[in-house]
């Protein structure tokens, strides 16, 4: 797991909005990342799929993530998502190809 993570803070972190200039996150301890939070299962979801189908992602993060995230309720609508707030939602594609390039040894 530790070298996902390590590949998500160079790629991910490193352009976050939410990170400062060093890609250090500067979400507070009441806040959440939900790539952080909910990785084991983002990490499941892209795996399992042997293709890039982002309709059959969406369907799926939405029934094994976001209905287990505080932001939201029922898992369909999200404040954070409407308002492009939570870091999964705006980078999930450059965490696809992360992990991809992980498991190809490219990362
Ligand atoms: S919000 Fe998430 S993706 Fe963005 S810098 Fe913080 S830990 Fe990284
Ligand atoms: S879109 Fe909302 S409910 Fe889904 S993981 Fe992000 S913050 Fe949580």
């Amino acid at each position: 797991m530790e070298k996902y993570m390590k590949a998500i803070r160079e790629n991910v972190c490193a352009i976050c909005v939410d990170s400062n200039e060093m890609g250090e996150c500067k979400l507070t301890e009441k806040e959440l990342c939900a790539v952080e939070l909910f990785f084991p299962q983002i990490l499941e979801i892209v795996q399992k799929s042997n293709d890039r189908d982002y309709d059959l992602f969406e369907k799926a993060l939405k029934e094994d993530v976001c209905k287990k995230c505080r932001a939201s309720t029922d898992g369909d609508y999200c404040y954070l998502r409407e308002d492009s707030n939570c870091a999964l939602d705006r980078y999930f594609p450059l965490i696809v190809e992360i992990i991809h390039k992980v498991d190809a040894g490219k990362l």
